[in-house]
């Protein structure tokens, strides 16, 4: 599948994918265990109250829109078929396709940044749609908002065939990751990188290499990735965001995140150097 991101785009085909959310879940057909997201011929039927529609871009050159449902709860329980659900959209990471859940996630993030900003942050003037660029503008005083976007990096640190992970006390219990965190203003990434390390488990590190990139619409991250190694230092975890973090080699490792993530892709980048 191939997806091509886009702004202002004109009618609506009754094949077009509706990326639909009810209380930050997003609707999605099940069809026997294969989820899908629903087109508008699907839903056109129901009793639904449709909020605000954006285009999003075209998946494999089908128009895709997002939408919010205003029905309330009950109604929506007599209105929805069977074979329709509404799912948490960290769910359906790796059941749909990556570029299926690329999509759900930037629709994540339109309605987020909709629902969020529906004032001037300058003079509280209600906000109207831009209409050449993926922004809104006041009709008062001409501010203009952008989505929000929030960097944040993610790295693994390496000591010879070992990999530093830590546990954040939010984690599911025996999970492990590589250490990440947002980037403060003023701050490039590299800088980040090496105060987030100090800070969470007091260690020094050098040889910094970009690695890839993934947006994180929860609600709205942009992960950067790289790869980094000891420079030294011994490990001293900050309690308040960490309950523990270690060096792990190919041979005791714990669990890790799921696939689909760009943590994962870290990890497993280590694994088969060090096969
Ligand atoms: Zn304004």
């Amino acid at each position: 599948m191939v997806f091509e991101p886009g702004i202002s785009y004109k009618g609506i085909e009754n094949t077009a994918l509706l990326f639909t959310f009810y209380e930050g879940k997003l609707l999605v057909k099940d069809n026997g265990g294969l989820i899908g997201i629903s087109t508008v011929s699907d839903l056109e039927m129901l009793n639904l109250k449709f909020g605000p529609r954006h285009y999003l871009g075209n998946l494999d050159s089908i128009p895709c829109y997002c939408t919010v449902l205003y029905n309330d709860s009950s109604s929506l329980t007599e209105i929805i078929p069977e074979g329709i659900s509404f799912r948490q959209l960290r769910s359906l990471l790796g059941i749909v396709d990556d570029d299926t859940f690329r999509v759900a996630g930037l629709a994540s993030q339109i309605i987020n940044w909709d629902s969020t900003h529906r004032y001037c942050g300058r003079c509280a003037t209600p906000m109207e749609i831009k209409e050449d660029e993926r922004a809104k503008i006041c009709p008062g005083c001409g501010f203009v908002s952008f989505p929000r976007i929030s960097p944040a990096i993610i790295t693994a640190v390496v000591r010879d065939s070992s990999i530093l992970l830590a546990r954040a006390h939010r984690f599911p219990p025996g999970l492990y990751s590589v250490l990440a965190g947002f980037v403060e203003p003023g701050e490039n990434l590299e800088e980040c990188l090496k105060r987030e390390v100090r800070e969470e488990v007091g260690i020094e590190v050098k040889n910094v290499h970009y690695f890839g990139s993934q947006p994180w619409p929860f609600p709205h991250s942009l992960m950067i990735a790289f790869t980094a190694e000891y420079a030294g230092g011994k490990i001293n975890i900050d309690k308040k965001e960490l309950s523990d973090a270690g060096w792990f080699s190919p041979s005791n490792f714990p669990e890790i995140p799921t696939k689909g993530t760009i943590a994962r892709e870290l990890i497993e980048w280590f694994f088969k150097k060090n096969r």
